[in-house]
């Protein structure tokens, strides 16, 4: 029932790097081309719910209850604005989840568990918002899901970080998931007029080559705005460089997937 779909996990222990902005893009890009698609908001700032305009009154069943088994995906995930999109929102209640859970022996597996539950077989693909930091949240998302996608910034310091990233992933490998795969790594908040911004690019592309997307993110203050308005950049402004950016991304992401399929 559950070998079609996609779970997908955004992922970065930096913050502000994009994270965010890419599950709600990306995730309403697809869902605008008739999948169905769940972000689940793992970070207990809960900017994804908030972008997504969930009020905090329609947040009392949240991840949290998800992770800890006390509500299924379906009794959870509250419909957005965007046709075929959902979120599990996130509360504050998930700043106790690592103290709760860190003694029990399933602790790394408590998100893969609830992804199979009632409801969360209705979805094509599901995009994992991780915290930026390597904690047990971001843990059970890379335990649960198919593939990382990594946003990068474009920066001096976005290469630092990167190895740090590859080799948690090595590390998950190694122990709670054989099978995750690295989907791509996306460019984020790019400035065409800043050079520096250009040489990271050409560093990113020598050093990662074939896993960096095509698809550059620039920087957009229409995307900057929109989650002000509870909504994701591609609803606020559909035509600005923003948007057009993440649909293209979108595109990238599902041939990649169609790729996978072929080789599998
Ligand atoms: P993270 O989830 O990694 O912490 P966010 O997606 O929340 O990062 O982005 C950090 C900040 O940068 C937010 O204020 C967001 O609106 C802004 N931002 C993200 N992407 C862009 C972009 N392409 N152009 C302009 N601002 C952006
Ligand atoms: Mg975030």
């Amino acid at each position: 029932m559950f070998d079609k779909r996609r779970i997908i996990t955004i992922a970065n222990q930096k913050g502000g790097v994009g994270k965010t902005t890419t599950a709600i893009n990306l995730a309403t890009a697809l869902a605008a081309i008739g999948q169905r698609v769940l972000i689940v908001d793992l970070d207990p700032q809960g900017n994804a719910s908030t972008g997504l305009g969930i009020d905090r009154r329609n947040r009392k069943i949240s991840s949290y209850d998800i992770l800890v088994g006390e509500a299924s995906v379906g009794g959870a995930a509250v419909e957005t604005a965007v046709p075929n999109l959902s979120i599990v929102p996130s509360t504050m209640d998930l700043l106790g989840f690592e103290m709760e859970i860190s003694q029990a022996s399933d602790r790394a597996f408590r998100l893969k568990k609830a992804l199979v539950s009632e409801g969360a077989e209705k979805f094509d693909y599901i995009l994992l918002d991780c915290p930026p930091s390597f904690n047990l949240l971001t843990m059970n998302a890379m335990a649960a899901a198919d593939s990382v996608l990594v946003p990068l910034q474009c920066e001096f310091f976005a290469l630092e970080g990167l190895s740090q990233l590859l080799e948690t992933v090595d590390q998950v490998r190694r122990t709670v998931n054989p099978k995750l795969d690295i989907q791509g790594i996306v460019l984020t908040m790019f400035d065409a007029r800043n050079n520096l911004a250009q040489q990271v690019v050409n560093d990113v592309r020598t050093y990662l080559g074939e896993k960096v997307y095509q698809t550059l993110i620039p920087r957009n203050v229409r995307v900057s705005e929109a989650p002000s308005y509870g909504k994701p950049a591609i609803l606020y402004d559909l035509k600005c460089a923003g948007s057009q950016a993440y649909l293209q991304l979108a595109s990238e992401v599902i041939q990649r997937e169609r790729m996978r399929k072929v080789a599998a």
